[in-house]
């Protein structure tokens, strides 16, 4: 299993406790990433699990006071996704499918369309 430390967390690239539907899961400072996703060089996702460690260390470390909505934490680690590859190489698709991800498999997503998911990602 391959390990990755960032700055504010480990990634550990295992299925093991990553959610069903889900290509990985933070778990306070512990990421888990499929291993698919180290097979295709995919930086946006472990680029996005190493921002929730980090959001977590900040609501921890602020005694909950700087914590962030669970919408708004995954539309910024969605946001910083697209900057890195994939994204990059097809920011329209990749704009779409993470919309797509935001409207339909949180629980804030009955709450949210797709159309204002897009508009979120590119606010
Ligand atoms: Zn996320």
């Amino acid at each position: 299993m391959k390990v990755r430390f960032g700055k504010y967390g480990i990634a550990f690239y295992t299925n093991r406790f990553v959610h069903v539907d889900a290509g990985a899961t933070t778990y306070y400072c512990f990421a888990f990433i499929r291993p698919k996703y180290l097979a295709n060089n995919d930086e946006g996702i472990y680029r996005h699990e190493m921002l929730h460690t980090r959001q977590w260390w900040r609501c921890i470390l602020s005694f909950g006071s700087k914590c962030l909505s669970h919408l708004v934490m995954e539309v910024d680690a969605y946001k910083l996704q697209l900057e890195y590859y994939p994204a990059t190489e097809n920011r329209l698709k990749y704009e779409l499918l993470y919309s797509s991800f935001l409207a339909h498999r949180y629980e804030f997503s009955d709450q949210l369309t797709q159309e204002e998911a897009l508009k979120l990602l590119r606010s």
